[in-house]
């Protein structure tokens, strides 16, 4: 039987590794290999070579159980529907989700042209639209509130750190 088949998704350590892979601008996926079932993704600290059984990453080697690298998987083969669609904080309205107070992060972000530029925003609310986060705030370089997407956001600082995971400015 595969660990797959027998770890308990709906723990709330998995629950959680799920929402990271879907919504961790950082995690990027290098290739799949559709037919092996197998994929290479590119995480923070390295490259990590992923299948249902199995990991390279340092999460799956501590504690024999999907990292977020499986789940990214999954995702990529849509092997089953993404079982997280909605934010795990509720949102008051909508989807959106509230930043107060605003939290200033230091970001690059890809433009459309696939040019990255670095600025200071004042974040103060996130948005999920369908698959897509979106985050909100004042942007120093262009002074006035834009909306930027987290998948083009390629490195978040806040307060000297490094943030891999939006929601945690929400957390905070
Ligand atoms: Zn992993």
């Amino acid at each position: 039987m595969s660990l797959w088949e027998t770890t308990d998704h709906d723990d709330p350590e998995q629950i959680e590794r799920k929402k990271r892979a879907r919504y961790n601008s950082i995690l990027s996926t290098i290739s799949i290999n559709k037919e092996l079932k197998t994929g290479v993704f590119q995480g923070r600290t390295g490259i990590y070579e992923t299948s249902f059984e199995t990991c390279t990453c340092g999460d799956f080697q501590d504690r024999q159980l999907p990292c977020k690298h499986i789940y990214r998987l999954d995702y990529e083969l849509e092997i089953i529907e993404p079982p997280e669609k909605k934010p795990p904080v509720k949102p008051k309205a909508d989807n959106r989700i509230k930043i107060t107070p605003a939290k200033t992060v230091h970001i690059n972000y890809k433009g459309s042209n696939g040019k990255i530029s670095e600025r200071d925003i004042d974040a103060n609310m996130i948005e999920f639209v369908g698959d897509k986060l979106y985050i909100y705030g004042y942007c120093h370089v262009r002074k006035m509130v834009r909306q930027f997407l987290a998948s083009r956001i390629t490195c978040m600082v806040y307060e000297g750190r490094e943030i891999t995971d939006f929601m945690e400015l929400i957390e905070n």
